[in-house]
């Protein structure tokens, strides 16, 4: 059953594997939690050091340009902080390692919202696969919500060693889920999302009104029906387990 019905999360940890993941699942929902008053963290696995075809580049200088561009959409959309954790773009794996990182972050900044995607969207549609670093940073991070940062013998150095205690996230929200329950409009934050991922040149280049062009076409059907101009929306599978 899909809802528009939930309650604004007042600490969000926002997990995706690569730099402009954020803006194009949730960016609009990002913006308009921010203005409500949420405070939102970012963590990045990769910072996208594949994302280019420019043979002048090495990944080390794509990283850079990047881990900035991320930045400058960070703050367009009102995220208080970014982390970047720097491993390989394209070359993640569902690992004990990743699933620690998550836990680590879950217990540090103890989130009422855990925001990544939906890791059993392994395709889109007809037309286009789902990229792996996507499912598996997904995959890691439902591990880590329930019940790795639940318990506190999953990792108890994070305890012993570092005093973080463990914690329950009470909500999951799943970006790119091909059986959605929420939908959270956002027609008034498209066009922070436009300005946010404007910033990421590298990927989406000079041409603003194309790149609005491009965005245009995931107007809202139904929503835009009863309406003079488009409206927007973005779908999230909501698991709550408080
Ligand atoms: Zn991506």
């Amino acid at each position: 059953m899909l809802t528009d019905q939930y309650t604004t999360p007042q600490q969000v940890l926002a997990i995706y594997a690569h730099p402009d993941d954020a803006e194009f699942f949730a960016g609009g929902t990002i913006a308009r939690w921010a203005s409500e008053g949420a405070n939102i963290i970012l963590v990045l696995v990769t910072s996208g050091d594949k994302g280019s075809g420019d043979r002048d580049l090495t990944w080390q200088q794509l990283r850079e340009i990047r881990e900035a561009e991320t930045r400058a959409a960070a703050a367009q959309l009102g995220i208080s902080k970014v982390i970047f954790m720097r491993w390989r773009d394209g070359e993640l794996m569902p690992s004990m390692a990743m699933r620690r990182a998550f836990v680590r972050f879950i217990r540090l900044y103890r989130p009422d919202a855990v925001l990544s995607s939906d890791p059993s969207t392994r395709w889109r549609d007809d037309r286009r696969l789902n990229h792996p670093d996507h499912w598996i940073v997904a995959s890691e991070v439902m591990s880590a919500v329930y019940p790795a940062a639940r318990d506190h013998l999953n990792f108890p150095e994070l305890l012993y060693d570092e005093g973080l205690e463990p914690h329950i996230t009470p909500f999951l929200y799943m970006s790119l889920s091909r059986q959605p329950n929420l939908r959270i409009i956002t027609t008034d934050f498209q066009a922070q999302k436009l300005r946010a991922l404007a910033e990421h040149r590298s990927q989406v280049g000079d041409d603003l009104a194309r790149l609005q062009e491009r965005l245009a076409r995931y107007a809202d059907e139904e929503l835009s029906s009863t309406s003079n101009t488009p409206q927007f929306a973005e779908y999230f599978r909501l698991i709550s387990l408080d």
